[in-house]
């Protein structure tokens, strides 16, 4: 059992919602976590916080990966941070099982018991059963796999020019298709086309227009965020720039990388990024806390979970009522997230003081989106701003959210570098399979 004398406050999950309320908490409970009176404790698999605007940016090689990320434990240095997997959430004991780190190593699961548990374990992909899929796709939500696609994307066009003469393994790795036109697809696209397109340059073989970049999208609509409008001038803007964008088409198999869509085309292609939206994370299903018939836990308006005491959740994972918008629940989105974050942690301080709590109530001022260098859309307090004015606003909004000082400074160096340096387009692919040089010293056989 938790100690007398201190509460366990058990954060899972340390993504926007987890190190915001995290944060906040530490600031609010100086005394209280001095005193020993609280603890806070925050559970993620990772060190450290991804800040998810800029992972485009990353895979385009304007930003460094490890300046949109913020390291856990030097943020949050009054907290616990503990590096592992939950498994199970089960509030009739009040415990959380965790997968620690080191676990495929022999480290045993363990329990975690709180008094007060706040889950944002946010959301993953949501696909389909499409054949190929799972074994050909990749996504684009974590730091790894924005790595992943830019040593990726760079490959494709080494394997073209150092096959001149091969026409069909040319074709296929110069072409690109990204799956659902939100936020994440429309901006990782725009910005890889982007990059590769730069990258030509140093490709003599290649002609930048032997690329095909396609976006497939099933509904009507692009990037539904910053409204229809702006929307259908982003699909335009792509267009320009060779980039085919394929509405109400639905990819139907990708089998050895043969893509099939609903309209009857057929092609190879050695890219496919699925981003065609996100389910709350499988771990809340499989717990004992109330759901909606999405899967999302239920919550009240001040962030507490329906029915129950001492358990919170915001973010992703949460159907948040919205009270701007009565009946309708808050957008699984960044700036709902941090806000959420803010106001759960003071309802916490708020429940530890016998205070009254306060509902979330914010209204959504709009959104920012990149579209490559110098390129962008947004749709803020109602102003439309496309191109230049738009990438410039995308850029200092998202600058100033990004948590630390260290981040935001080093991230200004990355882009002020960029604006006098060609960018860097080197594929390190090889970090994948970081054993293979001396696993050959060593005598084992390799295909390679
Ligand atoms: C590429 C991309 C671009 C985006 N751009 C924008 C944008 O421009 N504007 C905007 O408003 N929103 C944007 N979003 C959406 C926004 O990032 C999310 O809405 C926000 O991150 C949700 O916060 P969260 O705390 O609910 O989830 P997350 O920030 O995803 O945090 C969830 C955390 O849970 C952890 N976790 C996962 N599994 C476990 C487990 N089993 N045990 C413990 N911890 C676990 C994860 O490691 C993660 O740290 C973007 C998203 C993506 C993917």
């Amino acid at each position: 059992m938790p100690s007398q004398r201190t509460k366990q406050i058990v954060i899972v999950g340390g993504g926007y919602v987890g190190m915001y309320t995290a944060l906040r908490l530490q600031k609010r409970l100086r005394g209280e976590l001095r005193r020993g009176e609280v603890a806070v404790t925050v559970i993620d698999p990772q060190s450290y916080m991804t800040y998810q605007p800029f992972l485009p940016e990353a895979a385009a090689g304007n930003l460094e990966p490890r300046h949109v990320v913020a390291p856990l434990r030097k943020v949050l240095n009054r907290c616990r941070i503990v590096n592992g997997f939950v498994t199970r959430i089960d509030n009739a004991s009040k415990r959380v099982t965790i997968r620690p780190a080191g676990s495929n190593h022999g480290v045993p699961e363990r329990d975690v018991e709180y008094d007060m548990l706040v889950v944002c374990l946010g959301s993953i992909s949501r696909t389909l059963p499409i054949p190929g899929l799972a074994e050909c796709g990749i996504g684009f939500k974590t730091v790894e796999e924005a790595i992943f696609l830019r040593n990726h994307v760079i490959h494709q066009l080494d394997i073209a020019a150092s096959n001149p003469n091969d026409e069909a393994v040319r074709k296929r790795a110069l072409t690109f298709v990204f799956v659902g036109a939100g936020f994440a697809g429309i901006e990782a696209i725009a910005e890889l086309e982007d990059m590769a397109r730069d990258a030509c340059k140093w490709y003599p073989t290649i002609d930048e227009e032997e690329m095909r970049w396609m976006m497939v999208e099933a509904t009507d609509r692009i990037l539904p965020e910053v409204g229809p409008e702006m929307g259908r001038w982003t699909a335009e803007a792509l267009r320009r720039r060779g980039i085919e964008v394929k509405m109400n088409t639905l990819l139907k198999s990708t089998e050895k990388r043969h893509i099939v869509l609903s309209d009857g085309e057929e092609f190879d292609a050695g890219t496919l990024v699925w981003t065609a939206g996100v389910k709350p994370h499988p771990v809340v299903k499989e717990s004992d806390l109330p759901l909606d018939d999405k899967s999302r836990i239920k919550c009240t308006a001040d962030l507490t979970v329906e029915g129950l005491d001492g358990v919170y959740a915001a973010g992703d994972n949460a159907a948040v009522p919205d009270l701007t918008d009565t009946g309708d629940f808050t957008a699984p989105n960044a700036q709902h997230a941090v806000r959420q974050a803010k106001r759960l942690a003071d309802n916490i301080v708020a429940d530890l003081r016998g205070k009254p709590r306060k509902p979330y109530v914010h209204a959504y001022v709009g959104s920012v989106a990149g579209l490559g260098l110098h390129k962008g859309v947004a749709n803020v307090y109602g102003l439309k701003l496309r191109g230049l004015p738009a990438w410039f606003m995308h850029r200092t909004y998202h600058l100033s959210r990004m948590p630390t000082v260290n981040r935001k400074f080093r991230i200004t160096m990355d882009w002020t570098l960029s604006a006098f340096f060609r960018r860097e387009i080197v594929s390190l692919g090889e970090l994948e399979s970081p054993r293979q040089e001396f696993e050959l010293a060593a005598g084992r056989q390799h295909d390679i």
